[in-house]
């Protein structure tokens, strides 16, 4: 499919150094570009293969109908004029996903999870499953793996289990999963897509090539995803927290077919969302007769992905989250309602002048605020106002070792930031860790 052709290569990366390393396997007439400086290591290894690369940020200008294909990256805004360009020359437009599936080997089955929130739990969630069940598994797409680093691995028959972004799902030609689930639909990367009816029509996509023979795991609490699902060809199986569905969740028990699977006891991870995660892992995971005992051992030791809301350890009977992720109100909400015991909440981070009034039906439990970072007296002004005891500091440190000093047993104490990090911090992964790194302190 790709033999010798002449490859247009837009934004690098990882998924751009890995997609063009593996189409170097079939064609020399490679060119990559991007508009920042990339990997020096990268770039010479690439350079080596005979792969030229081009630091502009003009790349229409470089752009003319010899190439036969454009490898777009997913965060390159579709309205460029580089993709305009392509578009009007009539070349084809794919991403390093569609790439990779072209080239997959016979008979590998594809499980691909999309939706607003909760991507990366459910994916990571599906891959453990299966992997404890020793099916022969591999994870890839969205979750910081390109797909195409691992398609060396994949042998006929294996399963792939890919996170696929609203972006990546812009550039999908023949991408056919055989099981796709829509966790839920949401008002984001609206920066993006402009309008949620455009963002919902890309979300859309990932059911696009699937025929009956095929499965579509779906959330029956979500209207969006309903609607968008209405008319897609794959058998659909409904996942439901309030009725019950294919799978669903009553008195504290997930039942799949109206069999008991797992109580919510025995999952580890908390709140009605995880229960939620877990109804499509499971549900996923059904299909390829994984059984209820390893269900049940692979939920009750499964901490989280990293950074949200991630159990990091027990202190003398204080329970430590780092829930570094939850940058918007949104998820805040989302953290604080996954608890029932007391709770002191350390939020704070860049001042974007969001407002924190949403938060406050939720707060029941939370005895206590700490506060840092820029937006440290807008929090402290809110917490005044609705009357929860609320301590100013300066850094997370600070907090953290503010929250344990004011702890009793049985208390959790909970990084839910409601803020970006950037304030203090290069990313939320950044902060999470110190996050980690001040708890191990507090623990020697
Ligand atoms: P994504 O990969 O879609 O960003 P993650 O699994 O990384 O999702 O979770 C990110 C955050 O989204 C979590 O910290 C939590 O606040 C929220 N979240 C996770 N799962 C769900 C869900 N099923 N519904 C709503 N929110 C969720």
């Amino acid at each position: 499919m790709y033999k010798d052709k002449k490859v247009f290569i837009l934004g690098m990366a990882r998924s751009g150094y890995e997609v063009a390393k593996l189409l170097r396997k079939y064609t020399d007439k490679i060119l990559i570009t991007d508009c920042k400086p990339q990997n020096e290591e990268h770039v010479k290894e690439l350079q080596a293969l005979g792969i030229q690369y081009v630091l502009t940020d003009k790349p229409e200008e470089i752009l003319d109908d010899s190439f036969e294909i454009m490898v777009k990256n997913p965060g390159v805004n579709y309205r460029k004029p580089c993709v305009q360009k392509a578009k009007k020359l009539k070349i084809p437009v794919v991403n390093e996903v569609e790439v990779t599936y072209n080239l997959l080997p016979e008979n590998v089955k594809i499980i691909a999870i999309t939706g607003s929130n909760g991507k990366t739990t459910t994916t990571t969630l599906i891959y453990e499953l299966l992997r404890h069940a020793g099916k022969k598994v591999h994870l890839g797409g969205n979750v910081g793996i390109p797909a195409s680093k691992v398609l060396e691995e994949i042998k006929k028959g294996d399963i792939l289990v890919l996170e696929i972004s609203s972006h990546q799902l812009q550039d999908f030609i023949n991408f056919r999963p055989h099981i796709a689930i829509m966790t839920n639909l949401s008002e984001v990367h609206l920066d993006f897509f402009e309008t949620y009816e455009n963002y919902k029509s890309y979300k859309k996509r990932i059911f696009d090539n699937q025929t009956e023979d095929d499965i579509a795991i779906l959330n029956y609490d979500d209207s969006d995803v309903l609607e968008v699902s209405k008319k897609i060809k794959a058998q659909k199986l409904y996942f439901s927290t309030n009725e019950v569905q294919d799978i669903y969740l009553s008195d504290g028990k997930i039942y799949y077919h109206n069999r008991e699977v797992i109580t919510t006891d025995e999952i580890r991870l908390k709140g009605k969302h995880n229960y939620e995660n877990a109804m499509c892992a499971i549900a996923a995971v059904k299909q390829f007769n994984v059984t209820n005992e390893v269900i049940k051992e692979v939920l009750n030791s499964f901490c989280g992905v990293e950074h949200r809301l991630e159990f990091v350890t027990k202190i003398n009977d204080r329970s430590f989250y780092n829930d570094s992720k939850a940058t918007n109100v949104k998820s805040t909400i989302i953290a604080v309602s996954s608890f029932k015991d007391p709770i002191i909440l350390l939020l704070g981070g860049l001042d974007r002048g969001h407002s924190f009034e949403e938060l406050t039906p939720y707060l029941n439990n939370v005895k206590q605020i700490i506060c840092y970072g820029e937006t440290k007296n807008r929090i402290k002004e809110y917490a005044d106002k609705i009357g929860i005891d609320c301590i100013v500091l300066d850094t997370l440190e600070e907090a953290t070792k503010g929250a344990y000093n004011l702890s009793s047993e049985g208390d959790i104490i909970l990084l839910s930031p409601a803020c970006a990090s950037w304030d203090q911090y290069d990313s939320f992964e950044d902060r999470g860790e110190d996050f980690k790194r001040i708890i191990n302190e507090l623990n020697q």
